[in-house]
């Protein structure tokens, strides 16, 4: 691909940083991992981030909450709200939305997602321009978040999820190059047994805490989301079924305590899983099928195993 800014940095590497420096506009990079790899002034003192410790972004943003600096959060649970914001972070190439600033500042965001996993983003002031129908268009945004969102867990439900596949697998088939890229289908075992024995919202808490990890676990182009009552959908851009069958299972064996004292139990709860590779001559929907299919295999084969090849 031309880089068209080389002409401007073969005259002078510094100038394009030296230009982003000075300028008000918040320009910060971040990495595969949504760390801090780059930023410019205006960024750090918005954000009240050193760009030194690298700092993960939802480190910032917690920092940030406590401060009462940065953006504005709307929420009594800094944890849930990382949660459902991570969830969706980076999952489309290109985004753009209005954020509050603390100090009565209002920037328009855009996020550009490069095919390497990289955020660029971009925050311009727009606090005396637009207005009209801010509230209005916050409000749809937020409206449009809780259309996509599992209730119970917090993460995207299985109508975002496959949007955003469908949306990703158009745009990629497309591309010159298709790369390696993984989707797998994850049950959790027995699960009808541990609520019958523990409780129903016991089960809640593991399909919450299974929800917790999997985010938290997952890269900044990672989608993951709840498609079915106890059935999850992780799909790994650029990553082989090798790597991925490894992450999920780091996964594996989740404990969840409860109670205390004479009455604390702990449980453990484990999942089945099937990966396979996305194609680029196959619809999307048939490699979902395909992961569906090894899960029903590893399900047989005794539970508690990701699987990447047929019996
Ligand atoms: P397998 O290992 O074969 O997957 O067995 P299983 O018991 O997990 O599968 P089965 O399909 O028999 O039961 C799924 C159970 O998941 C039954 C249903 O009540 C429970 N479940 C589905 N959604 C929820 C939920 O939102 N909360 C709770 N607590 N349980 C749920
Ligand atoms: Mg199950
Ligand atoms: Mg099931």
């Amino acid at each position: 691909m031309p880089l068209h800014l080389a002409h401007l940095r073969q005259s002078d590497p510094q100038t394009l940083m030296r230009l982003l420096d000075c300028s008000r506009d918040l320009v910060a990079v971040f990495d595969h991992d949504d760390r801090l790899e780059a930023a410019n002034l205006a960024y750090c003192r918005s954000f009240c981030c050193d760009l030194e410790t690298r700092p993960f972004w939802h480190d910032t943003m917690r920092a940030n909450y406590f401060s009462n600096c940065g953006p504005v959060i709307e929420s009594d649970d800094i944890e849930e709200w990382l949660l459902q914001a991570r969830a969706r972070r980076g999952k489309v190439s290109h985004r753009s939305f209005e954020a509050e600033m603390h100090g009565n500042k209002w920037i328009l965001v855009t996020e550009t997602v490069a095919p390497d996993g990289r955020m660029l983003f971009y925050g311009t002031d727009i606090t005396a321009v637009r207005t009209s129908n801010r509230i209005l268009r916050q409000k749809l945004g937020a409206a449009q978040r809780a259309a996509a969102t599992d209730p119970l867990t917090g993460v995207p439900n299985r109508r975002y999820v496959m949007d955003q596949l469908e949306a990703w697998h158009e745009a990629q088939v497309t591309a010159a190059e298709f790369g390696e890229h993984s989707l797998a289908v994850v049950d959790l075992d027995n699960f009808k047994k541990l609520n019958d024995t523990y409780g129903h919202s016991i089960g809640d808490e593991v399909l919450r805490l299974f929800s917790r990890q999997a985010v938290n676990g997952a890269r900044l182009t990672d989608l993951f989301g709840r498609i079915g009552g106890e059935e999850f959908l992780f799909f790994f851009p650029n990553c082989s079924v090798e790597v991925a069958q490894f992450r999920i299972s780091t996964l594996q064996s989740m404990a969840l305590s409860f109670g205390a004292g004479r009455k604390a139990v702990t449980i453990t709860c484990t999942f089945s899983g099937g990966v396979v590779r996305v194609r680029a001559d196959q619809d999307i929907h048939d490699a979902i099928r395909a992961a569906d299919k090894l899960l029903y295999h590893a399900k047989n084969m005794g539970r508690a195993r990701v699987i990447i090849n047929g019996p």
